[in-house]
This record gives C-alpha cells, structure tokens and sequence, in this order.
C-alpha cells in the first residue's frame, strides 16, 4: 500500500489523481490533501477519502471546511499549510505536487528535505529553480517522477548510458491557434484560447499551450529531469498528441510513447512506476481510427513565446524565474480580459529586458524576484 499526499486536489491533475488512487483502494492510500478555494468540489472528495491533514489557501475556507466534515481531520492553512502535507507521513510516501504556479516551489523542497519521492506535475518548480531542487535531490537520494505527458514518455523510453542518447524530441500539440498566423492572434478571445484541441486542462497551462509558453517550460524542465544540454532537446509540432515525445540514439533508433490524451496514464504511471496497472474504463489506442500522424518542424518565429522561454532557459540563474512569473501575472491579466493575447509574449519578454539577473539564486531570492516581477508586470498595463 502507497501512501499519497496530493497538492492541489481540485485541480485537473489533482482530480485525476483522484481518479487513480479511487479506482485501486488495494494499493493507494490518500493521507492528506490540499486545495485552493473551491469547497464545493473538494468537500465530496474529502467525506470520501477521509485524508488526515487537509490544507486550503486562506483561513475562511480552513473553518468553513471544519463545520462541514463528516469526520475528525487536522485543517491547516496558507503556504505553511503546503509545506506541512510536504513534510506528512514517512520517507515512504509520495508527494503528489499539482498544485498550480510557482507557490508550489517550497513545498517540493520540503518534500525531499523530508526525504519523499516526488511525483511532480507542479511545472513551476523545476522552471524557477532546477539548480536547487536537482543538488537537494542528489543530497537525499530521493526521486522526482515526472507525471507531465512529455516526460513521463521520454522517462518510459530512456535506457542505458546517457552517452547513447542523441536527442530528446518533445512534442506540441500546438493548442488552440495551431492553425492561425499571428496577424490572426491579435484578436482573439479568451474563450477560444481556453478551447484546447486534444486536451482538458487547467485554464492556465491552455492558455500556454495557445502561446506555446508550455513547450518552453516543458523544454526548461526536460533539462533539468533528466540533465540534458539544450542543444540536445528538440520540440515538433504534433497536432494528434498520440506521440507524447521521443528519445534518439546515436545509432539513429528513435524510442517514441503513444497513447490516447489522457493524463490518468502518466499519473498512474508515476505512482507505480516501474511497474503498470490497468485503468478500468480507458478506452485504449486505436491506431487504425487515428489512421495518420503528422509531425513538423517548430516556427519559433510563429511561437515567440516558445523562444523566449529557451533563450531564458540557456542563459539560467533567475531568468527563467522572471519568465515564469512574468508569464503567471500576464495570463492571469489575459484570463480577467483586461489585455490581448499577444500581450502575454511582449510582457514577458520586457519583464526578461528589465530584469538583472542574478547567477544562481537561493529560494528566498527566487521567491523575491517572483513576487517583484509579477507586481512589475502588473503595472505594464498602465
Ligand atoms: P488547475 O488550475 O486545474 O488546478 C490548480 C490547483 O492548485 C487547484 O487545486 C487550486 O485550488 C490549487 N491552487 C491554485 N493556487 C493555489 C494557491 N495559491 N495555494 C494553494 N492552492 C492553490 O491546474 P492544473 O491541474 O491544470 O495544473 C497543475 C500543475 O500541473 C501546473 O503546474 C501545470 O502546469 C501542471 N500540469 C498540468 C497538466 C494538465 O493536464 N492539467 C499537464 C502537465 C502539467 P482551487 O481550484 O481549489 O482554488
Ligand atoms: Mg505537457
């Protein structure tokens, strides 16, 4: 029996996690959860549970929570609420990290100082602060299990020495423009924008598959989960996402994951890993319904956004901080309607112009440099 505690419960990923422990009782237990502020849909999930330690955002919701339990739990609160289901339980157990942003950086570091395996959708973390996260990781010997499509394939296909491989290719779906020119993205809406083609998701990661930020934080992340140079990660533009990505070998083998979208796998995956359950109810692939795949290569002139992740990446220290939480402020803006879609880029990349960037900075500098760029950025609107 694994023991879980999940971050961000209310959340796709959260919900899908859900949906895996609930359909194997024989061998996930839930100990404890957190969620922002949606009571509505995290109290039935909670009665049926019955996790020991619950966390929510703010104290309102901690003691309108406590009036509403079926049953006896600890309710705490805040960002030391996160960091108390981070420090849960024993070395055993699983952090499940789905929480949404870069308040799920501090949490991640808790976990593994706790000395927990991490099963990390939270893209936040590894963006803001790979060099941290990686050195804590080695110090205490403990795993972070990616559950995002991307690389939770490339995990599934790496094998052997790090010498054989040539390249790691992620794939893009292209999100909800794929098929529009960037003369048509002046006006769009956010309603299109939250239309994403193959997937469900949460509103903020559509909005970054639309600007292609997604893939540039994936490409951030790819590097530091499995400690590629940049110059061998690769993005393709693969408009069925049923390639989930890629790994070449230097005699030319390329190991590639299929699978229907659906996120429930690389989830599941993450909490078995290296073995496999069965998903009751997944409809499976059926290749000859799909009938054709297609790949091409990335316009990084067409995702701007895309490039400007990378370049941020490449150069590191608090860079790919400050695109991070440039990139946060502005999609929040851009889902409240009060700037255009192709602000999201321009805000970013005069976030990154203004900023000074500091070589390898420690969490308290990181998360100052976050709070100061999203205020910052806040202001470009003026
Ligand atoms: P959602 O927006 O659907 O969910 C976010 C979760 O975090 C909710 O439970 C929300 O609570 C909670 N939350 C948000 N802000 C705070 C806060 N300040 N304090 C405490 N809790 C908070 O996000 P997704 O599930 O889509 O994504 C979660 C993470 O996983 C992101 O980093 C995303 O990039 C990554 N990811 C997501 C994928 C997907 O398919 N959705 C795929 C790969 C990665 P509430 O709603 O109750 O307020
Ligand atoms: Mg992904």
């Amino acid at each position: 029996m694994k023991h879980i505690h999940l971050l961000g419960a209310t959340g796709s990923i959260g919900e899908q996690t859900l949906d895996v422990i609930g359909k194997h009782p024989e061998e996930f237990k839930l100990d404890s959860l957190s969620f922002g502020r949606n009571i509505n849909k995290a109290l039935p999930q909670i009665n049926k549970f019955q996790p020991s330690l619950i966390s929510v955002q703010e104290k309102e919701t901690a003691d309108l929570l406590k009036e509403k339990l079926n049953y006896r739990a600890e309710v705490v609160w805040g960002e030391e609420g996160l960091l108390e289901i981070a420090e849960a339980g024993s070395e055993k157990d699983i952090l499940v990290n789905a929480v949404m942003g870069s308040v799920g950086l501090a949490p991640t570091l808790a976990a593994m100082q706790a000395g927990k395996d991490i099963a990390i959708a939270n893209k936040e973390t590894l963006v803001t602060a790979g060099h941290l996260v990686t050195k804590l990781q080695q110090e205490k010997s403990v795993s972070l299990i990616p559950v995002d499509s991307e690389h939770s394939a490339i995990f599934q296909c790496l094998h052997g020495s790090k010498k054989e491989v040539k390249k790691l290719i992620l794939t893009a779906s292209g999100g909800s423009f794929r098929d529009k020119t960037r003369e048509e993205l002046k006006g769009v809406t956010v309603q299109e924008a939250l239309n994403h083609p193959n997937w469900s998701m949460g509103a903020k990661i559509t909005i970054d598959s639309a600007t292609m930020m997604n893939k540039g934080l994936e490409v951030i992340e790819a590097h530091w989960l499995f400690d590629i140079p940049y110059e061998s990660l690769d993005v393709l533009l693969h408009k069925e996402s049923i390639v989930h990505s890629m790994v070449e070998y230097i005699d030319g083998s390329v190991l590639a994951h299929l699978g229907t979208p659906d996120m429930r796998v690389p989830i599941q995956y993450a909490l078995t890993q290296p073995s496999r359950l069965a998903i009751p109810g997944a409809p499976g692939l059926k290749l000859w319904e799909v009938g054709t795949l297609h790949f091409s290569k990335m316009d990084y002139k067409r995702y701007k956004a895309l490039q400007l992740a990378i370049e941020a990446g490449k150069q590191g220290g608090s860079l790919p901080a400050v695109l991070n939480a440039a990139n946060e402020q502005a999609v929040a803006m851009f889902l409240a309607d009060k700037i255009h879609f192709l602000d999201i880029e321009a805000f970013v990349e005069r976030a990154l112009h203004e900023h000074v960037p500091v070589s390898s900075p420690e969490l308290e500098e990181i998360m100052e440099i976050d709070r100061k760029t999203r205020s910052s950025v806040a202001t470009y609107i003026r």
